[in-house]
């Protein structure tokens, strides 16, 4: 099992080299499932040399554009290219109402039979907020955690932690800090994934590099940010992480721990 960064950037990013943080899980029997599916995801698998054909399944974390804005051109290009079925949609039950009428049923629903639902360009897959999926074999349980907390407002966003043969993999997706939800899984897993705000003024929505700088050394050892500012970044591996991961990253999910060096490469 391998993660791709499709892009490592944050929402708004103009970086000439990067995208937003959107990712694909590529199994051993050819199956990819692209992790939230962002206004940029169409040039970011271009970039990869990837495109819709070779997506199998997609994973929503959560409903803002840069996770979700690329469903429309996913959902058309799949429905319009002949002998394409439909990809499979994982996503929180909560969300699924909200994904068509909110962000996609103005574009989508005239098609040439009728008005179209979700469930035509998808194989929708509500899961509960605790639940877990299987992908290539590996089972893949959602992680809830807080996105945006104002008054009574609160946006939910589910990471994954991918429980591969030789351990599990934290994916935070966009999240707060939250140590005290996260570090039991922070605990557990054998490599780390983590939403980073590197902007000098932290904002309501992200853990921010001087919040997650405070981590264990522990957790840092096994942690890669991602979701991170144009323009200049910290140190993270004099600071004790492993790093900030790039664009088009990849690391083995399944490589032994005595081969740690070789879990990323590209
Ligand atoms: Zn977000």
């Amino acid at each position: 099992m391998r993660l791709i960064f499709l892009g490592t950037g944050a929402a708004f990013t103009l970086a000439d080299d990067n995208f937003q943080s959107n990712a694909i899980l590529e199994a051993d029997d050819g199956g990819r499932l692209l992790i939230d599916c962002g206004t940029d995801a169409r040039r970011a698998m271009k970039a990869a040399g990837l495109c819709q054909r070779d997506i199998t399944d997609v994973y929503i974390s959560h409903l803002h554009g840069d996770h979700v804005g690329g469903l429309e051109w996913l959902g058309f290009t799949t429905y319009f290219t002949q002998g394409l079925g439909r990809p499979i949609l994982y996503i929180q039950e909560d969300m699924v109402g909200p994904l068509w009428t909110e962000s996609l049923k103005a574009g989508m629903e005239a098609l040439d039979f009728g008005p179209g639902t979700l469930d035509d360009f998808f194989d929708v897959r509500p899961l509960p907020a605790t639940g877990s999926f299987l992908f290539g074999g590996c089972r893949l349980e959602l992680v809830p955690l807080v996105h945006i907390s104002s008054g009574d407002v609160v946006m939910p966003s589910y990471g994954l932690m991918i429980h591969a043969a030789a351990g599990p993999t934290l994916f935070t997706s966009d999240c707060l800090h939250q140590p005290e939800t996260l570090m039991p899984y922070y605990r557990a897993a054998r490599l780390i994934f983590h939403d980073c705000d590197t902007t000098p003024h932290k904002g309501g929505a992200h853990a921010h590099y001087r919040e997650l700088v405070d981590l264990p050394a522990d957790v840092k050892a096994k942690t890669w940010l991602y979701h991170y500012a144009d323009g200049p970044l910290p140190d993270a591996v004099a600071d004790g992480f492993l790093g900030f991961a790039r664009p088009r990253q990849v690391f083995d999910l399944d490589a032994a721990a005595a081969d740690e060096d070789d879990v990323a490469s590209g």
